[in-house]
């Protein structure tokens, strides 16, 4: 039997107090969380229900939204400036858990849970991502918060409040989640591609890999060498070897390092085709 003490504080103060004195745990939607637990993976003193917080409402300000504690993936794909902002997370969302999920389940708990397959922390690295850090009120960048699988940079007494994301409407965007089934199963890899395109130029490019390394994967510096290039297979088939060099998986349970290897430059061909498609 787990045996844990259950708070629901009202206060940032009281959150934050807790979490200092307590080998303590979060708990939004747990979804991840009791998962773990049942596992015994991760065996908290107390847990601290982040639902105790009064819910605020999903801003949209400065080119951003801001998603405070407690938002779910479904208030945000109910929300229709969301929808119409940010058209590539909400097809993301679609692809995680199933509707009970997602009913439940924040992009906040996806955030600090740090998996390399976490789908909305690939949307983090994409949209430039900062999460709002309480009680010191300090802003992070979400690849930066993210130090390896499963772990972030947070003091005892912290936790993140709120996150926000650039507006990038601008961008024509590729999403795909290879997975054994699309959306109850963690992915094999992901893939996210923002692109801006100026008269058959690659104007600007944004590529993220899910799953298959430590962490999500963004290489600026290979995105920055695409620029300026010709918006071709033969560019996409380049840079897709660049990406194979660069990105060495690990073979698991789910899939072997050869398989994902090889996914990493198809999967990118792939965004081609697809982009090509949509003229
Ligand atoms: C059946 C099923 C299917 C799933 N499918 C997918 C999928 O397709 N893609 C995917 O990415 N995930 C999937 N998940 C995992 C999970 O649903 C998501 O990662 C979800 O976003 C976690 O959010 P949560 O609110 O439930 O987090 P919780 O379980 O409440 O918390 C997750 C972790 O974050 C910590 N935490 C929570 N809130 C905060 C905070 N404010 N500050 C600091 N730390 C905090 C918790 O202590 C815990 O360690 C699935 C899970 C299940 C059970």
């Amino acid at each position: 039997m787990m045996k844990f003490k259950y708070f629901k504080p009202h206060t940032i103060d009281e959150i934050s107090e807790l979490k200092s004195k307590y080998d303590a745990k979060l708990l939004s939607g747990g979804t991840d969380l009791m998962v773990k637990m049942r596992a015994k993976v991760c065996k908290p003193e107390i847990i601290i229900d982040t639902k105790g917080l009064e819910k605020k409402e999903i801003e949209f300000k400065d080119g951003k939204v801001v998603i405070p504690i407690n938002t779910t993936y479904s208030d945000l794909t109910e929300n229709k400036e969301f929808i119409k902002k940010y058209p590539m997370i909400v097809e993301i969302i679609n692809k995680i858990g199933s509707p009970q999920i997602r009913n439940r389940a924040t992009p906040i708990g996806n955030i600090a849970n740090a998996s390399p397959a976490g789908d909305f922390l690939l949307a983090a690295y994409l949209f430039r991502g900062y999460a709002e850090i309480k009680p010191s009120n300090k802003k992070i960048k979400i690849s930066k918060l993210v130090t390896g699988p499963g772990k972030i940079a947070l003091k005892p007494e912290e936790f993140i409040n709120s996150i926000e994301l650039r507006d990038r409407s601008e961008y024509k965007y590729y999403y795909e989640k290879v997975g054994k089934r699309n959306a109850m199963n963690i992915s094999v890899i992901s893939i996210g591609v923002l692109l801006k395109l100026d008269n058959g130029i690659i104007d600007d490019i944004k590529i993220a890999y899910g799953s298959v390394g430590p962490t999500v994967m963004r290489f600026k510096d290979v995105e920055k060498e695409m620029i300026g290039k010709s918006f071709s297979k033969e560019t996409f088939e380049r840079f897709g070897e660049i990406y194979m060099k660069n990105i060495n998986p690990i073979t698991d349970v789910r899939a072997t390092a050869e398989y994902r290897k090889k996914m990493v430059k198809n999967l990118l061909v792939k965004a081609y085709y697809n982009f090509n498609r949509e003229g």
